[in-house]
């Protein structure tokens, strides 16, 4: 099982710093963790987008789903076919949707938004959005299982609904909590897990209606969930001060190994052997 990140930044991206997108290889499948401004642009870097086999959205903040149209719209164009003349584009009938699993009622969302950019010319463009990806819209705590996967969207503390993601493989247990802030099911998405992804927006804790961790909350849920590798992201700056501040915070409360998300990283469980 491994991690790599695509972009780590929270809210709007920044010169050479995505915001969210994390591709987990997992039973041998390339899995999508959140499309936010710059995936799109950054995500050929680290796996080909052909090569995504499920797509996966924690919440419709702008920073975690804005690049799923450029995605989308980017996989259908290699599989149009240009016929001479004055013809409309057709999908060929070797493209298969990207199953997409979404909190409920981002399909009219993701529809509407599709709406907005008419391709009059092109029946296939004008409908990218739902041709690209298979929405499916998940419930949650009902696991899916997926590639020998199983998988759970659990409800977590944020402004919008918000779902964690649990996955549960042969190859290791991968948690990422998305966007939220200290709530009980955060438990129950990083127990035990081998690599949990923790957003840590932030340097003290969020008391607000917003919801977001901060460095000691994401190494005290990492200590308290026994997890074995803890991943911090969704950084608000990448000033070095700011980062070391963060690690500190995290370690006060974790003793286990620690990483800060950076676009490119990787992180393998298990730990490659070092020769
Ligand atoms: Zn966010
Ligand atoms: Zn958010």
């Amino acid at each position: 099982m491994e991690l790599t990140v695509v972009g780590a930044r929270a809210g709007m991206p920044t010169p050479g710093e995505p915001s969210s997108g994390y591709v987990l290889r997992v039973a041998g499948r390339n899995l999508l963790f959140d499309c936010g401004p710059g995936v799109a642009g950054a995500l050929p870097g680290v796996v080909p987008p052909e090569e995504i086999a499920a797509g996966f959205v924690s919440h419709l903040h702008l920073d975690h789903c804005y690049d799923l149209l450029p995605l989308g719209k980017g996989l259908l164009h290699q599989h149009l076919a240009y016929p001479s003349g004055p013809v409309a584009p057709e999908l060929d009938d070797a493209w298969m949707p990207v199953p997409l699993y979404v909190p409920a009622g981002s399909t009219s969302v993701f529809k509407t938004l599709q709406g907005l950019f008419p391709v009059v010319s092109s029946p296939a463009l004008d409908r990218a959005f739902e041709l690209a990806f298979d929405l499916r819209e998940m419930t949650p705590w009902e696991p899916v299982d997926l590639f020998g996967c199983r998988i759970t969207a659990m409800p977590l503390r944020h402004a919008v609904p918000a779902f964690g993601f649990r996955i549960e493989s042969p190859d290791g247990v991968f948690a990422y909590t998305g966007d939220t802030g200290w709530t009980e099911s955060l438990h129950r998405l990083a127990d035990g897990a081998d690599i949990l992804l923790c957003e840590a927006t932030l340097r003290t804790p969020d008391h607000g209606p917003h919801g977001h961790l901060c460095g000691e909350e994401a190494g005290r849920l990492a200590a308290e969930a026994g997890v074995g590798m803890l991943v911090i992201t969704h950084v608000t700056s990448t000033e070095q001060e700011w980062l070391d501040g963060l690690r500190k915070d995290a370690s006060a409360a974790f003793s286990g190994t620690i990483h800060l998300a950076t676009p490119g990283a990787r992180f393998a469980y298990p730990a490659p052997r070092e020769e």
